[in-house]
């Protein structure tokens, strides 16, 4: 059997981007199927330019690759199940299907996987929002679509409930008890159907929402990373996993919630590329091809600083000034808002320097 194989990726935005080009100079060939000819992916992959749920364009694709992956989790697993071949998609559609929505990704981890999360129930209307305590504060979510909080309301008393109430009559919903947490925190996993590779332990940090900045290793005791990276294994070892799954967590004094996992490479990960031995991309691929993986070294701790788009002069400014900073940007044409047009890592292991860190950047 050949050791290159052609990769099929669905998908062809930055995280498309950085595993082709993980997967090419391990010698593989790679396909995207995105949308758009001049994705980010375009640069270094062939293109089969189509909407994902094409499922003329995704049996085109199947039939062109020998093994198939995703950058992102809402493909249309039924349309992939009908043009893939046994064995062609590692991760499998069952991943895909949990991950796609939060009543079953909540079921997953609670009930199969056996890992701590925030208190819910779910919500098929406003008639599930009466009698509410509303002495404690929620957090209302869409069961699926939703994103960078989109799609979430918090409840912290009468004056939420109307929007709630909207919210729940527009789609069927999770209502979690909103968690009192010190940090939010991310490990990255991956597996090859057999073994794991894990991460260290990355600690993040939002802006409206949007990941601003990753501090790795994450400033919590080495009990809880321990606890931590544990309990992203059991996660692992329970979905069978193959390629690279990242669980977001929230972090408190000597406790971690699991909140959400994402079946693929992901932001909070970015720091690997250079501040680890195998980035996220490259065990990824490892991992989907069913090979062995590597025990995971970070080379020096670091922080990853996301450059939105409005942020793309500063990142220019931040790296004049900070030439030993990388800066990676993934070719997107337009500068639009809080569009991820790329990301710096630096190395740092002093504290203050750390939340310093793209302050006076803005970024
Ligand atoms: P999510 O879409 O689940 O990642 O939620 C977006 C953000 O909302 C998270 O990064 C947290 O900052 C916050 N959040 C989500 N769920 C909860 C919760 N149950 N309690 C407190 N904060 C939450």
């Amino acid at each position: 059997m050949s050791s290159t194989k052609t990769i099929g990726i669905i998908g062809g935005g930055q995280l498309g981007q950085m595993m082709a080009i993980s997967a090419i100079y391990m010698g593989h060939k790679v396909i995207v199927l995105d949308p758009a000819a001049n994705c980010p992916a375009s640069r270094v992959a062939e293109m089969i330019v189509a909407p994902y749920n094409d499922v003329e364009a995704l049996r085109q694709l199947a039939e062109r690759c020998d093994v198939l992956t995703y950058e992102f989790e809402n493909v249309d697993a039924d349309a992939l199940d009908a043009v893939i071949r046994e064995n062609q998609l590692p991760q499998g559609t069952d991943l895909l299907r949990i991950a796609q929505n939060r009543i079953f990704e909540k079921n997953f981890l609670s009930k199969e996987a056996g890992v701590p999360v925030a208190p819910y129930r779910v919500v098929t209307s406003s008639l599930d929002l009466e009698n509410l305590d509303l002495s404690r504060s929620y957090v209302l979510k869409t069961a699926t679509g939703g994103y960078d909080g989109h799609g979430q309301k918090v409840i912290r008393g009468q004056a939420d409930l109307e929007e709630a109430s909207r919210l729940a009559n527009s789609t069927e919903c999770v209502l979690e008890e909103f968690v009192t947490f010190d940090r939010e925190i991310s490990v990255i996993i991956s597996g090859n159907g057999t073994d794991m590779a894990v991460f260290p332990v990355q600690e993040n940090i939002h802006r409206s929402n949007i990941l601003s900045k990753t501090i790795v290793p994450a400033r919590i005791s080495d009990e809880l990373a321990q606890k931590a990276q544990s309990l992203a294994v059991q996660i692992a070892k329970k979905l069978g996993l193959s390629g690279t799954l990242c669980v977001e967590m929230f972090a408190a004094d000597d406790s971690i919630i699991v909140n959400e996992i994402a079946p693929r490479p992901h932001n909070s990960g970015h720091y690997s590329i250079e501040a680890c031995d195998f980035s996220q991309f490259d065990t990824h691929i490892l991992g989907i091809l069913g090979q062995p993986l590597p025990e995971i070294k970070l080379h020096a701790p670091a922080v990853m600083l996301n450059v939105l788009g409005q942020h793309m002069d500063k990142a220019q400014a931040y790296i004049a000034a900070n030439p030993s900073a990388h800066l990676h940007l993934y070719g997107k044409l337009e500068a639009k808002p809080n569009r991820k047009m790329g990301h710096v890592t630096v190395f740092s292991d002093m504290p203050d320097e750390v939340e310093e860190m793209g302050k006076g950047t803005d970024f």
